[in-house]
């Protein structure tokens, strides 16, 4: 009603309360003394969970107990990572961030970028930790309505390369994909999962030919550009108009945190002074010898420069070092840092 009477304009926040269909169902027989099949259909006519997501300031998933409490408290702590871009999901013991722009294709994909506790292990020490990674797949699988065997997760090395997904089978950093840090398909039920502490999440969506990408932009992969072979391979693998494509930019490593060396800050005046954009993108730190890198800036920068268009182009506007008790930040947890993964699958 909030919504319908445009009433939502006025309010500062608003906050959905949803609950799982079965707990619905329950809900309104007991509520109105209805048999089950005219509760389903009373459901069918509401407005959905999506619409909420995208519409609502905050989402709270009322299960009638301590999680509930836990969520509302967040959220009138700032804990709560929602924004005009992103909602923050709470389901059961797990939490996860999603795009509301991408939510409206909800038909079409699912996504999230996952939050603490899940981890997806690093490259490193997978095997040691093959059987917990799977077990959060599995998590994080289920509250997304996918199948966690369909996961294609590449051996990232912080290249510049991005693979389409043949006749490859599902696997978890294996020889198929090695060195490799961007996914593309147009096939449905293949689940790209890329991971993260810091580095940049591109999460691509053609919604004219129906085409997804999932790319891993570091420091390192911004400066070999590797946005850039993003929407070039998507073009030539699908035929993808880039004024079509959407980009949302994940959780990472902000300029607010992303200090570097003089080295770092050498390499990337000198490749990207050309820019005209080189005082926005490097700003001197406090510190002697010591500079802020923006790194998102110059993955938009290089998304225009390749045809994009600015409104299709999403920021979630998260620092992962910021937001280190939700995220994996390797700048802030070091060698003990775990993952994060962004996910994306056309359904
Ligand atoms: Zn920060």
């Amino acid at each position: 009603m909030l919504f319908e009477s445009g009433l939502d304009k006025i309010c500062d926040t608003v906050i959905g309360v949803l609950a799982n269909e079965e707990t619905c169902i329950d809900r309104i027989m007991k509520r109105d003394n209805i048999d089950r099949d005219k509760a389903v259909a009373r459901i069918k006519n509401q407005n959905n969970e999506d619409f909420f997501k995208i519409k609502c300031t905050y989402c709270v998933y009322n299960e009638e107990n301590e999680s509930t409490k836990k969520q509302l408290e967040e959220i009138f702590s700032g804990k709560n990572l929602s924004n005009k871009n992103i909602i923050h999901i709470y389901d059961k013991e797990i939490e996860y961030l999603q795009f509301r722009r991408l939510i409206e294709y909800a038909d079409k994909l699912k996504h999230c970028y996952t939050l603490k506790p899940l981890d997806f292990g690093h490259n490193s020490n997978y095997k040691e930790n093959k059987e917990k990674v799977a077990k959060n797949y599995k998590a994080i699988c289920g509250a997304l309505n996918l199948n966690y065997e369909n996961i294609y997760r590449p051996y990232q090395t912080h290249t510049d390369v991005v693979k389409r997904i043949v006749n490859e089978k599902p696997s978890i950093l294996s020889d198929d994909f090695k060195d490799v840090d961007g996914l593309i398909t147009d096939k449905k039920n293949q689940v790209l999962s890329l991971t993260f502490a810091d580095c940049i999440p591109l999460s691509f969506y053609d919604p004219v030919k129906n085409v997804i990408g999932n790319i891993h932009s570091g420091w390192q992969g911004t400066y070999k550009e590797i946005a850039r072979q993003a929407v070039r391979r998507l073009k030539e693998e699908f035929g993808s108009d880039p004024k079509d494509l959407i980009c949302c930019i994940g959780p990472s490593i902000r300029d607010c945190c992303f200090e570097t060396d003089e080295d770092v800050k050498n390499m990337f005046y000198d490749k990207f002074k050309y820019t005209g954009r080189i005082n926005e993108i490097i700003k001197k730190s406090q510190r002697n010898f010591k500079y802020y890198i923006d790194t998102v800036l110059i993955n938009v920068i290089i998304l225009l420069e390749e045809g994009m268009n600015i409104n299709n182009i999403i920021d979630s506007g998260i620092c992962t070092k910021c937001n280190s008790r939700k995220m994996h930040s390797h700048r802030e947890e070091r060698d003990l840092a775990g993952r994060n993964t962004n996910l994306i699958s056309l359904v």
